[in-house]
């Protein structure tokens, strides 16, 4: 029986029991109290007089029930069908938006009426669609970019490896070292996927992080490896920790890997002679780690678009420094897993300081 039905059913039933169940009631109790009290009086005056009045009243008392009986019947079988219809209504639009859900086809939405535990499935399903859809956009932009970005090195590599096929081009090392360039380009781009792949799924399968990590203690390793890059690159490279330390939530090997990325950045848009800083601390009680550089800074108009798969600035400038532009979407997953988040304030021609912060 379908959901509507056994609604009807169920509603005609329960009142068309109460309503037999209330109209004998009224009939037994009236007559007992007519019986008992009006009765006797009348009946030591005129018997027969007695008898019409209770056949009459006791007619009278049934056909106004029988009647009451009807006219709710009808009209809650009248209510019941509104009722189940509406009900059901609703329900049959969600379940073709689940079908439609179920055979790919996102973003549909139904109507969420009122403010009932329906439409509280209706405002579910609705988000359920749209985040379904979200994701599929995105998953088609990634495929795309990195097909795109992966395209770039190999037609390089193809190139160079045509022209000393064809005898076009000596293999000199110059040219054999350009070819390493763009394998190693290709091997970073490969690698910056997988993290990211990596940030995702531990975003997905998010178990609060617990590990108690001394902030102090991840940087002066971290730094360490950026320290021979700086010193060929002519930047100078400062750690400020405070003397206690600093623990946050979040596991030692993504803050290594988040304030890696940061200051891969600041080294490759620092120019030489350019100063970089990282600082650890507490804003507010809440541990926070940041890296400020004397760069080329990034304009206010992208800020917004900086943490975005691939996004790139100034992709010319930025294929020359060798970045993928997942660095700082890869930042912003695994700061997002440990609860935290990241705050960038930059001037062109200035440089640039972001700092993230993790709750207490
Ligand atoms: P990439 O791996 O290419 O560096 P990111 O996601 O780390 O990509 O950064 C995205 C873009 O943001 C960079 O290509 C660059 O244009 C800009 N950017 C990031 N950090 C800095 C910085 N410290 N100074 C200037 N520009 C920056």
């Amino acid at each position: 029986m379908s959901l509507r039905n056994k609604i009807l059913l169920a509603f005609f039933l329960t009142v068309s029991a109460m309503l037999v169940a209330l109209a004998l009631i009224l009939q037994a109790e009236v007559r007992r109290h007519f019986l008992s009290v009006v009765c006797p009086e009348i009946n030591s005056v005129s018997p027969s007089l007695t008898q019409q009045i209770q056949i009459h009243f006791e007619q009278a008392l049934a056909q106004s029930l029988m009647w009451t009986v009807l006219v709710f019947v009808v009209a809650t079988a009248g209510a019941a069908v509104l009722v189940s219809r509406a009900i059901t209504r609703r329900i049959l639009g969600m379940r073709t938006q689940a079908l439609e859900i179920a055979h790919g086809k996102w973003g549909t939405t139904v109507p969420v009426e009122g403010r009932d535990e329906l439409s509280s499935l209706a405002t579910t399903l609705n988000f359920l669609s749209q985040q379904l859809q979200k994701q599929e956009e995105l998953r088609k932009n990634l495929m795309q970019d990195l097909a795109h970005e992966l395209r770039t090195p190999l037609t390089t590599l193809r190139s160079h490896i045509q022209a000393f096929y064809d005898g076009l081009w000596e293999p000199t090392r110059e040219r054999l070292y350009s070819c390493l360039e763009e394998i190693e380009r290709f091997e970073t781009l490969v690698a910056s996927v997988e993290t990211l792949y990596e940030a995702d799924a531990a975003v997905e399968t998010a178990q609060p992080d617990s590990p108690s990590t001394d902030l102090n203690h991840v940087a002066e390793s971290t730094i360490h490896l950026f320290e021979p890059r700086c010193a060929q690159a002519g930047i100078r490279l400062e750690l400020r920790t405070p003397d206690a330390p600093v623990r946050t939530v979040a596991q030692a090997q993504h803050v290594s890997q988040i304030l890696s990325n940061l200051l891969d950045n600041a080294v490759k848009f620092t120019p030489q002679g350019g100063l970089i800083v990282v600082e650890i601390g507490r804003e507010g009680g809440k541990p926070f780690l940041s890296v400020r550089d004397s760069g080329v800074g990034i304009p206010e108009s992208e800020i917004d678009n900086i943490f975005e798969r691939f996004y790139r600035v100034d992709k010319s400038r930025d294929r020359k420094t060798g970045g993928s532009g997942l660095g700082l979407a890869i930042v912003k997953r695994l700061v997002e897993r440990s609860g935290g988040s990241v705050r960038v304030e930059s001037r062109v021609g200035h440089g640039s300081k972001f700092t993230v912060i993790w709750p207490k």
